[in-house]
């Protein structure tokens, strides 16, 4: 399955991911944990994305679009995969089709999930994550035992520079501006699927299933 995995952030997007890799087999291209990965690990790459991504904003599509298609081009995509966080503008989704039409390709499917915006501001400013494992928790709807400490690996757990309330606002509108025009952009192509995300997450993944099929 080659499909997108569309919606604002706190979505569930990631939370999915996890889910729909372990059914399809098919590796998730989340292009924000590359970009975390990268700052981590302090490269070129990592320093210029890191201004932008603290201060809520989009990292410019020109930093994006190659990599993305570098890690289209490995192995382990071909027989699919599930890009999460991209594209997220529609300078991005036209190269995007425009590599994949090169390919000999198509998208099968853009995941779009609809949550209203107390929800996201809760779930973003709530998200915890392990430092160690990258495991995600939130302090009310999916607390760790004991707090602050993964229960998987005992790592300790700490938020997102970017989940902060003024920057997860931020983000919400930057998505409204430069993202949501890709519901348009996709319905126009045919392969938008919309899902209710406000439900349980067992529940969102089932019905994606269903739609995606088995
Ligand atoms: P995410 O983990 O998907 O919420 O992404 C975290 C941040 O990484 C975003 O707020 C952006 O600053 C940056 N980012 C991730 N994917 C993209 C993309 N496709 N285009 C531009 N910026 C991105």
């Amino acid at each position: 399955m080659r499909a997108v995995l569309l919606g604002p952030p706190g979505a569930g997007k990631g939370t999915q991911a996890i889910r729909l890799v372990k059914k399809y087999g098919v590796p998730q291209i989340s292009t924000g944990d590359i970009f975390r990965k990268n700052i981590k690990e302090g490269t070129e790459l990592g320093k210029k994305a890191q201004e932008y991504m603290n201060a809520g904003g989009l990292v410019p599509d020109e930093l994006v679009v190659d990599l993305v298609k570098d890690r289209l081009m490995q192995e382990d995509c071909a027989n699919g995969y599930l890009l999460d966080g991209f594209p997220r503008t529609i300078a991005q989704a036209e190269q995007l089709d425009e590599f994949l039409g090169e390919l000999g390709t198509k998208l099968d499917a853009v995941i779009n999930f609809e949550v209203g915006y107390d929800t996201l501001m809760e779930r973003l400013t709530g998200r915890r994550l392990c430092k160690a494992c990258g495991a995600s928790y939130h302090i009310k709807n999916f607390p760790p035992k004991t707090e602050g400490i993964c229960d998987k690996c005992g790592g300790e757990l700490i938020q997102r520079a970017d989940d902060t309330a003024e920057t997860a606002m931020k983000r919400i509108e930057v998505y409204e501006e430069s993202t949501a025009p890709l519901i348009e952009y996709y319905t126009k192509s045919g392969v938008l699927k919309n899902f209710d995300a406000e439900k349980d997450p067992k529940e969102v993944f089932e019905d994606i299933v269903r739609e995606c099929g088995e």
